[in-house]
């Protein structure tokens, strides 16, 4: 397909997915490649999200590419523009830049003729033997629809569209939600603004967390030895302690579930002193049902003079703030929507197409899926990054992202070396993967923990991967070859 007689890969979005199968495509020199991102710079989530007390809750160091360690971060757990750094400078070193391009939206994809033809926003096309989606996942807002939003006087806006224009000083600031992203902002604002008014919908279980600095002296340290960074980082451990927890969430170890569990209760207990204040902070479901919150200084933040909880519900949204259906008015110059996101979207609103004219919403009428996350049936030689069923929220989506490359590229070798022309999951292997997994979702803590959250589908199943980690990293490392159908040219021109 290409001039150079190497097959082409089209790779839709450069955030973290994106760019390491850019370094790995890069690196293996089989293959002519292009990432196409939507945006002007790389980066993904960490791009888009900019508020304020951004931080990955996963420890600094191991929130890297394993062949690629950040001696450079400046705290224990990472700053989400640090983080952003790292991505755009790893992206310069590896020279995938030049294999981006940038401000491109593919819109539409589909597969005739034995490969993927691709139609991109400005009206031009493409086409490829492969196709990678690394699309995110926690990538469009969720923005509810509350009565009057269009009348508030103030600024309005979603977690993830930071207006940066704003001056904060004296400012009256709405939080609603109080998910991983609505605790960091209230714990970065308060006492640096007049007001913050956190709506609570749910309550959540707070995971205590230390972060600090990391002095200059261990920075260096680490610039200079990576002996002492991997000593320090620890991986088998760390790796150790994924897997345990991962026992816990889905339901195969429910004591080690509780060892998770009752640091989250002792700070509650410990760390609110107003006994009405910590029964309205007390969540009425299990620790670990919804996203683990981990924050250092939420409690601190909400018993400031400067914050105020507010559980009563959002009535609706006036000129001058909001009103709850107690009658009050919150009044306010600033309402910042962290109410997540549309978790179920990947790749979407794109549209796709793949062989016999299924097209994805047909494939995906049920729930969004792909056999172990990463390939759907007639959708031959395309394959997700972080796509639906994996691990998302179980453990570091840089790791489960390598670990899906590594799965990935043994599938194109098979292309690649003309063992086959295209690959695909095959329907069986599908239909039996999910039904072993949506057996196993109803064993974890998502699922009989008693609460709601971005995890569970449409029918309230838990969309994640319902495994322990050990169990992702084997599947990870070996295609099972009778799972896939191996298709031929004339199979694909009679399709
Ligand atoms: P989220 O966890 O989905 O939380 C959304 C919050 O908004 C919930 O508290 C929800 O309340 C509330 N909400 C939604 N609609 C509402 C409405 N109409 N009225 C009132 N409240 C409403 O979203 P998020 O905090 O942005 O986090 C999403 C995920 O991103 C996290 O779970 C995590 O995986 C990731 N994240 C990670 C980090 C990190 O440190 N690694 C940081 C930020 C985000 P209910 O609970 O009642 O539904």
């Amino acid at each position: 397909m290409s001039r150079n007689n190497k097959k082409r890969v089209i790779v839709i979005g450069a955030g973290m997915a994106g760019i390491l199968a850019g370094i790995k495509l890069k690196e293996a020199d089989e293959y002519d490649f292009t990432i196409y991102e939507k945006a002007d710079r790389v980066g993904g989530t960490w791009r888009e999200n900019t508020y304020p007390g951004l931080t990955c809750d996963t420890p600094s160091h191991h929130y890297t590419y394993t062949f690629e360690r950040n001696p450079e971060y400046s705290r224990h757990f990472p700053p989400g523009a640090e983080i952003q750094a790292y991505f755009e400078n790893t992206t310069a070193k590896y020279g995938i830049l030049d294999h981006i391009s940038f401000n491109t939206e593919v819109t539409a994809a589909e597969f005739t003729d034995g490969c993927w033809h691709i139609q991109r926003k400005d009206g031009q096309t493409d086409k490829a033997d492969f196709l990678i989606a690394a699309t995110g996942v926690l990538h469009h807002p969720n923005i509810p629809d509350i009565p009057g939003a269009d009348r508030f006087k103030g600024a309005l806006f979603h977690s993830s569209r930071w207006d940066h224009s704003l001056n904060l000083d004296g400012a009256r600031i709405a939080v609603i939600g109080n998910g991983s992203t609505g605790v960091q902002i209230v714990g970065a604002l308060t006492g640096r603004v007049q007001i913050v008014k956190h709506f609570q919908r749910t309550a959540q279980w707070i995971m205590p967390m230390e972060d600090g600095d990391f002095s200059e002296e261990e920075i260096q340290l680490f610039r200079e030895n990576p002996e002492a960074l991997a000593e320090a980082m620890d991986v088998e451990t760390y790796n150790h302690n994924v897997e345990l927890y991962t026992q816990g969430i889905t339901g195969q170890n429910p004591e080690l579930a509780k060892t998770f569990q009752q640091p989250c209760r002792d700070n509650l207990e410990n760390s609110v002193h107003d006994p009405e204040l910590k029964e309205r902070l007390r969540p009425d479901h299990e620790p670990m049902c919804k996203r683990l919150v981990f924050s250092a200084n939420y409690y601190d933040a909400i018993q400031h003079p400067g914050a105020e909880l507010v559980t009563a519900g959002i009535e609706r949204i006036e000129p001058e703030g909001i009103r709850t259906n107690d009658g009050v008015l919150h009044e306010l110059d600033i309402i910042v929507l962290a109410t997540g996101f549309h978790a179920d979207q990947f790749m979407r609103p794109m549209t796709m197409k793949g062989l016999h004219g299924t097209t994805l919403d047909e494939a995906w009428a049920t729930r969004p899926t792909a056999y172990l996350a990463v390939s759907i049936p007639d959708f031959p030689n395309f394959f997700m990054l972080n796509g639906p069923t994996g691990p998302v929220g179980n453990f570091t989506l840089v790791d489960i992202a390598e670990l899906q490359w590594d799965y990935i590229s043994q599938l194109m070798d098979r292309v690649n070396s003309g063992q086959c022309d295209a690959i695909c999951a095959s329907h069986n292997a599908l239909r039996a993967f999910d039904a072993e997994r949506l057996e196993a979702a109803k064993s974890t803590i998502w699922y009989t923990g008693g609460c709601n959250s971005w995890y569970l589908d449409a029918e309230g199943i838990p969309a994640s991967w319902p495994w322990n980690y050990r169990r992702f990293v084997d599947e990870m490392n070996a295609p099972k070859w009778n799972d896939f159908d191996q298709l031929h040219a004339g199979d694909l021109n009679n399709a």
